[in-house]
């Protein structure tokens, strides 16, 4: 199979179909109609074998990350994803491999009526890049810079499970299967979180997706509003199988493992009654509070100091109590 049967066969009848995709897959480039009054946010993430998952990962999965973890960063832009391009490359054409890796793709892009509306297909080391773009109404995404003394400090969903997987995986902690069964697709399959985004748009005051841990991505919050933070660690979301584990696994995995995927934002109180109205299905905690001085302090449930082992970011080390 050439190049060109390969993106008819695979690509080319993808299906979302969009009234504003007014040329989609087959020329050397895509047309696009964003609609008047909206802002384009951009957004790309390259996943390479061997360093973001292992060469025999199921390719339905991948199909799936590979967008997931795109459209997870328009949901922390409060952004509506619209189109996004593919670019591929494989070190061997496999029919079953790519009907599965497109079967996963064409799955989430289904849910979130998002268009493949173009990319690149080379020969070479297994490599995933996707380019998404969403729409924000003009001036209203939510930035990483926005967060403001006295905001509160929120996260969507549940911590550490996407770590808890990886662990059992690595073979560094086993779990019973039926719980690592459960937890899996936090670490494979994460949901990424757009309707929760679009919604915290006129509520929220700064959001990012926490893919570093999150200590790491409020990290990055903190350091472009030029603030600081609080943070409980008896607020902080975790599942039954991650609380089951604790003794062994502490609060580490919660804080500072990537791949969760969930979205931490902050909130003025004026807003927290709306915030409160809001209806997430996968629920959302108050875990902290904005403060004016810089770094991050973080208590735990006895009301001591808590220090974690590592942060995941040398820089932020220095800075916590
Ligand atoms: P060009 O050589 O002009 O860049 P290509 O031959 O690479 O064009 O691609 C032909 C068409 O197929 C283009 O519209 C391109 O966007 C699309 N395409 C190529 N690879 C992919 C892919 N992996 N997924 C989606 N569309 C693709
Ligand atoms: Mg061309």
């Amino acid at each position: 199979m050439n190049e060109f049967e390969l993106i008819r066969t695979y690509f080319a009848r993808q299906p979302v179909q969009r009234a504003d995709v007014v040329l989609g897959i087959g020329d050397d480039a895509a047309i696009l109609a964003p609609p008047l009054g909206k802002q384009v946010c951009v957004t790309t993430d390259v996943m390479v074998s061997g360093v973001h998952f292992l060469p025999d990962a199921d390719p339905v999965a991948l199909g799936h990350k590979a967008l997931a973890v795109n459209l997870s960063d328009l949901a922390a832009m409060g952004a509506e994803p619209a189109w996004f391009t593919l670019n591929l490359t494989l070190p061997e054409v496999k029919a079953t491999w790519l009907e599965q890796f497109c079967q996963g793709l064409f799955a989430l892009a289904c849910q979130y009526n998002v268009q493949l509306v173009g990319g690149n297909t080379s020969r070479g080391p297994l490599a995933i890049a996707i380019e998404a773009q969403g729409f924000v109404p003009e001036g209203r995404a939510l930035l990483r810079s926005g967060a403001r003394v006295g905001d509160r400090v929120y996260v969507t969903g549940e911590l550490g499970d996407a770590g808890l997987a990886l662990q059992h995986e690595l073979g560094k902690g086993r779990l019973p299967d039926a719980v690592f069964e459960a937890i899996a697709d936090k670490l494979h399959r994460p949901t990424p979180r757009i309707p929760e985004g679009m919604a915290l748009r006129d509520i929220a005051h700064s959001a990012i997706d926490i893919s570093d841990g999150l200590l790491s991505d409020l990290g990055h919050i903190l350091e472009a509003s030029h603030v600081g933070a609080r943070l409980f660690l008896a607020n902080i979301p975790v599942s039954l199988a991650y609380r089951d584990h604790i003794k062994e696994t502490g609060w580490d995995l919660a804080l500072t493992n990537g791949d969760d995927y969930e979205l931490c934002f902050t909130v003025p109180e004026k807003n927290t009654v709306a915030l409160e109205k809001l209806q997430f299905p996968c629920g959302f905690h108050c875990i902290g509070q904005i403060e004016q001085m810089h770094g991050l302090r973080i208590t735990d449930e006895s009301g001591k100091p808590y220090r974690p082992r590592q942060t995941g970011h040398d820089h932020f080390a220095e800075k916590i109590e």
